[in-house]
């Protein structure tokens, strides 16, 4: 942070001096620095002090005025408001982390002024599948997301980052140990204030997902829910809607979530619907169940008269190739009946996932161990190969959904002497190995203890770009936010984690004119926030949250690739969160302004007070 800073957005300033003097905030944990830490100035009233000095020493900024009316004016920019309606030009000026006016603003006095004549100034992005609940403990600033323009992220896909008991906990360490973060907390109220102590750079929200409801109440195994373990899973929903969810999820493709029923789950939407929550799915299928899986997620919709959006729209595999169509009919038939469903994706041809979805889900039953020991068991591992090689109903069975294991890419590990594979295909190791491919994708499961990652080519990018011109869908990253930087710059992600919404801009914009500048726009904010309630986000209108992207149509673009996926994306200028910027000329400031935003049913106080009977909480 520059000193000059501290004038041009003073309520930050407020915030983060609040956020110093806390006694939990140091960075000790986690290898990052907010702000000047306690080390460098003893106190904030110390630090304060030496900024006020170095103030005077430096001189006052140069356009400070007795009674500024906008802490920043964007002046002369092409408005595009987020609405889909066409560009404009105008000023947008920012107060106290709001859009104080729209209009024409130059006789007004401003703090600071930002030339933007040629360049695009739209609402800050909304990221539909944002996946960075652990890594924003490790590098809150998420420079991959903020070089795309993405201003708020919201996420939780079946496992979500809480509710955490005692023996989730135990094995959701070993999963963040490689991060050096100790999992501190249990309910979402213990989460949410870890990040606020921290800080981190864009606004963050999260669903409760089934998936852990049902590893803390059920556990790992193949079965249904008693009627008591039903009741304790709701009652720990309420809890987390009480502590700010936006609502429930479900991943159904990852054990343990496909061995719920479709009534399990509308009991839980139904609790969640109470709170005005909305549901967020990633469905049972993509493939060749997919009709069968809209009609449970229908029938969810309905039963438990609760929102939908259905997570990263996609038809995979060759059989399913060009039925894109069939799919959006019946989602849009579904909408004319009454369904409020709405949907998102990222645009690229290869989905990413954990690598263990290729086996199926019987081997799951009991969790990773038991997985590892099934793949070690000879009969056991030749039974899996064989439903891997054959079997096509009951479950998406991904190694029959690409042309080959050429197109299977490894992309993260979760033990550091595999890093070699990343980036590699399975087809490329099993030659290097002298192994057969499906072995190879096997051994790989034992070697990372089922923790590594892929990027699959399984999609047909005609499919994509019907998908993405529907009017209900939004995009995601589906990738949690990184950085070149750092640990995190170790790991292989999908490009997507990189470039979503700079690609989309390039290639479906700029180049192949599927969609207008303003209809993507419309996509990446006015839809989502509608889609999620957040009545005071993405549109650029006077009174709304200042997150405010300002770039240059002609030149944003992604840089990641399979290859080489931990490239920022070129173009932003200028990234506002809450009315400060994170992005300012080009350059991250290193502000983190991000809020959680908190769902319909939040309680202020809930978790000081006794929490719900059974409640993660207050039984671990
Ligand atoms: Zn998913």
């Amino acid at each position: 942070m520059i000193v000059s800073d501290l004038f041009r957005y003073p309520d930050y300033w407020l915030h983060g001096a609040e956020r110093l003097l806390h006694p939990a905030v140091a960075g000790a944990e986690v290898g990052f620095r907010q702000m000047p830490s306690r080390s460098d100035s003893g106190t904030a009233r110390g630090w304060i002090a030496a900024c006020t000095i170095a103030w005077f020493a430096w001189g006052a900024p140069s356009v400070v005025h007795a009674t500024p009316v906008f802490d920043t004016v964007i002046e002369h920019g092409r408005v595009v408001d987020g609405t889909g309606t066409p560009w404009f030009q105008a000023d947008v000026g920012i107060r106290a982390g709001r859009i104080a006016a729209i209009g024409s603003l130059a006789h007004l006095p401003a703090r600071q002024r930002i030339e933007a004549r040629g360049l695009v100034v739209a609402p800050g992005f909304i990221d539909m599948l944002g996946q960075s609940e652990l890594t924003l403990l490790v590098n809150p600033h998420v420079p991959s997301k903020l070089y795309q323009g993405i201003t708020t992220e919201i996420t939780g896909e079946g496992d979500s980052v809480a509710p955490l008991d005692e023996r989730v906990r135990a094995t959701y360490g070993e999963r963040l140990s490689r991060y050096g973060i100790r999992p501190d907390w249990r309910r979402f109220a213990d989460y949410f204030a870890r990040l606020e102590r921290q800080g981190i750079a864009i606004n963050f929200a999260s669903y409760v997902g089934a998936t852990r409801l049902r590893e803390i109440v059920v556990g790992l195994a193949d079965r249904a829910a008693t009627d008591a373990e039903l009741a304790r899973m709701r009652a720990l929903l309420r809890q987390a809607m009480e502590d700010g969810a936006m609502g429930l999820s479900s991943a159904l493709e990852y054990p343990p979530a496909p061995y719920a029923s479709t009534e399990e789950l509308i009991a839980l939407a139904r609790e969640a619907a109470r709170f005005g929550g909305i549901y967020a799915t990633h469905m049972r299928s993509y493939e060749e169940d997919i009709m069968q899986a809209l009609d449970e997620t229908f029938r969810i919709a309905r039963e438990a008269q609760i929102p939908v959006e259905i997570w990263h729209l996609e038809v995979a595999g060759p059989t399913m190739w060009g039925r894109m169509p069939e799919v959006i009919a019946k989602i849009e038939a579904a909408r004319a009946a009454g369904l409020d469903i709405m949907s998102d994706l990222h645009a690229y041809t290869a989905w990413g996932n954990e690598m263990s979805a290729f086996v199926p889900p019987w081997a799951h039953d009991g969790g990773t161990t038991k997985l590892i020991e099934r793949l070690n068991d000879p009969a056991t591992r030749a039974r899996i190969r064989q439903e891997m090689e054959t079997r096509r109903e009951g479950w998406d069975n991904e190694w029959l959904a690409v042309a080959g294991p050429a197109d299977i890419l490894v992309s993260s590990v979760g033990h550091a002497e595999l890093r070699s594979l990343q980036g590699q295909s399975i087809e490329a190791i099993a030659r290097a190995r002298g192994r057969e491919p499906i072995e190879t994708l096997l051994d790989i499961l034992v070697e990372d203890g089922a923790l590594a990652h892929v990027a699959a080519f399984g999609m047909q990018e005609r499919d994509v770009v019907v998908a993405l011109r529907a009017p209900w869908v939004a995009i995601c990253n589906d990738s949690a936010g990184t950085s070149p930087q750092g640990t995190l710059g170790l790991e292989h992600p999908h490009p997507r984690a990189y470039g979503t919404f700079p690609r989309i801009l390039r290639r479906y914009v700029r180049e192949s004119h599927e969609l207008s500048l303003e209809e993507a726009i419309r996509k990446f904010s006015a839809l989502p926030a509608a889609r999620m309630h957040l009545a005071d986000r993405g549109v650029l209108k006077a009174g709304l949250a200042a997150d405010v992207v300002v770039f240059d149509e002609h030149e944003i673009a992604d840089r990641a690739t399979y290859a080489e996926p931990n490239q920022l994306s070129v173009g932003m200028r200028y990234v506002f969160v809450n009315g400060v910027p994170v992005i300012a000329d080009g350059r991250e400031t290193l502000l983190l302004p991000g809020r959680v935003l908190r769902g319909p049913g939040y309680r202020p106080g809930t978790a000081r007070r006794n929490p719900a009977a059974g409640g993660a909480a207050a039984t671990d």
